[in-house]
């Protein structure tokens, strides 16, 4: 069996696998920003821990971790602009020296496009690009069948391109990058703001604004979420 494991900007996730890939388990706690990677990465080992305990420790083979901004080099964080607190942090070192298993970690928006190419939407084409629209944006590309990384592994991340040269300070330190404006958080942000400032939308005023709901109102055609 096989861990997988998944540092969101939001949520931190863990299923655990048997060796055809069907998920046998599967949990996810918020992230928390505030902690240090060390608290998060033992919140992480507890819920392996609990999660195998089910199923048998003795017969888990390994740990796939995906993360935002690993510099497939190195294998650590690189800045991630959503997770201020990990710049540098090894969380495979962590994981490695915790569990005594083989770990491997991957830049999160690569590993989603290899899984979609594998089993999901992209199953059976040459060529493909992904892209995830989260916390933040990622994208991973495959050419000819194979993940395409480049040589940090950032091949495919649009997230911090700019596309507003005069727009608002993004995490990154660049201004007005793309995840500013298309990511989850930058939607609701462009929802809440425009219906403060008196803009109608068909939301109610009852519930927090959710990207599912723009998203779906958006659909319904017209209208300030389509706009955003
Ligand atoms: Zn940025």
């Amino acid at each position: 069996m096989i861990v997988a494991v998944d540092i969101g900007g939001t949520q931190m996730r863990v299923a655990i696998l048997d060796s055809h890939l069907n998920v046998l388990t599967r949990e996810s706690v918020p992230t928390g920003l505030d902690s240090s990677p060390d608290d998060s990465c033992r919140l992480m080992i507890q819920m392996i821990d609990v999660n195998s305990k089910q199923i048998g420790r003795e017969s888990i083979l390994g740990v796939g971790i995906s993360a935002p901004s690993v510099d497939k080099r190195i294998g650590s964080l690189i800045k991630p602009p959503n997770l201020p607190n990990w710049d540098g942090y090894s969380i495979s070192k962590f994981v490695k020296c915790q569990l005594g298993l083989p770990v491997v970690i991957g830049n999160d928006a690569s590993l989603a496009a290899l899984g979609e190419h594998r089993l999901g939407a992209g199953n059976g084409v040459e060529n493909m690009l992904y892209y995830t629209l989260s916390t933040g944006i990622g994208g991973g590309i495959i050419i000819d069948g194979r993940l395409y990384e480049g040589k940090k592994g950032f091949a495919g991340e649009l997230g911090h391109i700019t596309v507003e040269p005069e727009g608002r300070i993004c995490n990154c330190g660049n201004r007005g990058c793309l995840e500013l404006y298309a990511s989850g958080p930058s939607i609701v942000r462009g929802v809440t703001e425009a219906r403060k400032n008196g803009r109608a939308t068909s939301l109610s005023c009852d519930v927090p604004v959710s990207t599912a709901a723009v998203f779906k109102a958006s659909s319904a055609g017209g209208g300030l979420c389509s706009e955003v």
